[in-house]
C-alpha cells in the first residue's frame, strides 16, 4: 500500500475534513436503504476515538452547482445520528461562515455536516479556489468515499493536494479488496459478468480478459457473445450489432490466455412475467419465440466444478433477470458456490457494481464474500484497469498531519 491511512495519525484536536458518501436513496423524504450511511460509521468511530473534530463533506444529487432545496442535507443528522451513534450538527454551507462557525463550537470527538458540497460549482469543477475555501476549514483531509473516487472534484481530489491526506477505513478496505482481487491476484482467478449489455461493459470485458483465468459470462450479456458465434439467440436481448466486439473481445482473451465461459443451458419462457411457465432448453435449442432471461441448471454445475479450481472471484452483474421469480436462480446458484468456497477458505471474492449488490443480497449470501463494493461507477472504472483521480491523489507523497 503506497497511500497513508488514519491508523498512526494522530489526529487528536485536530480538524478533519471527511469526505464519506451519503448519496443515499430517498423516498417521500426518508432514507430506504442506510448502507452507505452504516459503512461510515468505522471510520466515524475511529477518528472520534483519536479526538478528532469531524466536518462531513458529501454530496447529494446533481444540483448542478447551484444551491437547490430539494437537494439539502439538512434532513440527513437524524438518521445519521441514528446510525452512528452521536449527536450530527449540521452546517447550511461547506464553505464560508456558516461552515466555519460550526466547525468552531466542535469539541474533540463531535460530528458537524456540511450542507451538500454539490451546491457550489467549484466542486465538480475542481476549482483551486472552492478548494481552498474548504481546505481553511480543516488540517487533515481524509477520504472515506470510493464510491465518488472515479469523480475528480474539489472534495473528492483536489483537497489532497492542500492538506496533509489519507484514506478513511472504508476506503483502505476497498482499495485492499480491489488490489488483491485484481492487481496481485492468487490464481486461478475468474471473473463472472453478467447484466444486461455488452456496450456498457466493453472496457471491463476488455481489460479483464487481460488479467483473469476464467471469464464466465451469464445475463443478457451472454446472448451477444452466442450471436457472434452463430448460435441462435430467439427473442432474448441481445446486441447484434455488438457481434464485431464480442468476438474482438474472444480473440483478445484467446491471446492473453483467458477462457472465456458461455451459459450451456438457459430458462426460456414465451411470455415474461412473474411466475410464468418456462422451459429449460440447450443454449442452441433457443426458438425463435422463445427470450432466455437466466442461466440454468447444467452451467450453474459446471461453473461451480470451476470455481472449485479457483482461488480468487471478481463479480459483476446478476446472470438473469433476477428482479423476478424464479430467473434469480441462476445468479442464487452461482453465488452460493461462491459464498460456499469463500466460507471453506479457498477463495477470496469481490463483487460490486450497479445491481449485484442487490442481486447477492437477494441470493442471501452477501455476508458470505470477502468484500461487496457498494460502489457503482466507481468499482467499474476500476475493473476497466482505469486509475481514479480520488485514489491516484491519496497515493501522492504524503504530507505530514
Ligand atoms: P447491469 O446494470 O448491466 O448489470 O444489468 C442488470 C440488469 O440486467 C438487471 O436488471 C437484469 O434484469 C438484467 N438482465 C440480466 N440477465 C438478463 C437477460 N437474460 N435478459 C434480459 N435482461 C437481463
Amino acid at each position: 500500500m503506497t497511500f497513508k491511512t488514519i491508523n498512526n495519525m494522530d489526529l487528536n484536536g485536530k480538524t478533519v475534513l471527511l469526505r464519506v458518501d451519503l448519496n443515499v436513496p430517498v423516498q417521500d423524504g426518508k432514507v430506504t436503504d442506510t448502507t452507505r450511511i452504516d459503512r461510515a460509521k468505522p471510520t466515524i468511530d475511529a477518528l472520534r476515538e483519536k479526538g478528532a473534530k469531524i466536518a462531513v463533506l458529501a454530496h447529494f444529487g446533481r444540483p448542478k452547482g447551484a444551491v437547490n432545496p430539494e437537494f439539502s442535507l439538512s434532513f440527513l443528522p437524524p438518521v445519521l445520528t441514528s446510525s452512528w451513534g452521536c449527536d450530527v450538527a449540521f452546517a447550511s454551507d461547506c464553505i464560508g461562515d456558516a461552515a466555519k462557525d460550526a466547525i468552531s463550537a466542535l469539541a474533540p470527538g463531535d460530528v458537524v455536516l456540511l450542507e451538500n458540497v454539490r451546491f457550489h460549482k467549484g466542486e465538480e469543477g475542481n476549482d483551486a479556489a472552492f478548494t481552498k475555501a474548504l481546505a481553511k476549514l480543516g488540517d487533515v483531509f481524509i477520504n472515506d468515499a470510493f464510491s465518488a473516487a472515479h469523480r475528480a472534484h474539489a472534495s473528492t481530489e483536489g483537497l489532497a493536494h492542500f492538506l496533509p491526506c489519507a484514506a478513511g477505513l472504508l476506503m483502505e478496505a476497498e482499495l485492499n479488496a480491489l488490489q488483491n482481487a485484481l492487481e496481485k491476484p492468487q490464481n486461478p482467478v475468474m471473473a463472472v459478468v453478467g447484466g444486461a449489455k455488452i456496450s456498457t461493459k466493453l472496457s471491463v470485458l476488455e481489460n479483464l480478459v487481460q488479467k483473469v483465468d476464467y471469464l464466465f459470462l451469464g445475463g443478457g450479456m451472454a446472448n451477444t457473445f452466442l450471436f457472434a458465434q452463430g448460435q441462435p439467440v430467439g427473442m432474448s436481448l441481445c446486441e447484434k450489432d455488438m457481434a464485431e466486439e464480442a468476438k474482438a473481445i474472444s480473440q483478445k482473451a484467446e491471446a492473453a490466455g483467458c477462457k472465456i465461459i458461455l451459459p450451456t443451458d438457459r430458462i426460456a419462457v414465451r411470455e415474461f412475467g412473474e411466475n410464468v411457465p418456462f422451459e429449460v432448453i440447450a443454449a442452441a435449442d433457443i426458438a425463435d419465440d422463445q427470450e432466455a432471461v437466466d442461466i440454468g441448471p447444467q452451467t450453474i454445475t459446471n461453473i461451480d466444478a470451476l470455481l472449485a479450481t479457483c482461488k480468487t472471484v471478481l463479480w459483476n452483474g446478476p446472470m438473469g433477470v433476477f428482479e423476478v421469480k424464479p430467473f434469480d436462480k441462476g445468479t442464487n446458484g452461482v453465488a452460493e458456490s461462491v459464498a460456499k468456497y469463500t466460507k471453506s477458505g479457498q477463495m477470496i471474492s469481490v463483487a460490486g457494481g450497479g445491481d449485484t449488490v442487490a442481486a447477492l443480497e437477494n441470493a442471501g449470501v452477501a455476508d458470505d464474500f470477502t468484500y461487496i463494493s457498494t460502489a457503482g461507477g466507481a468499482f467499474l472504472e476500476w475493473l476497466e484497469g482505469k486509475t481514479l483521480p480520488g485514489v491516484a491523489a491519496l497515493m501522492q507523497p504524503s504530507k505530514a498531519a
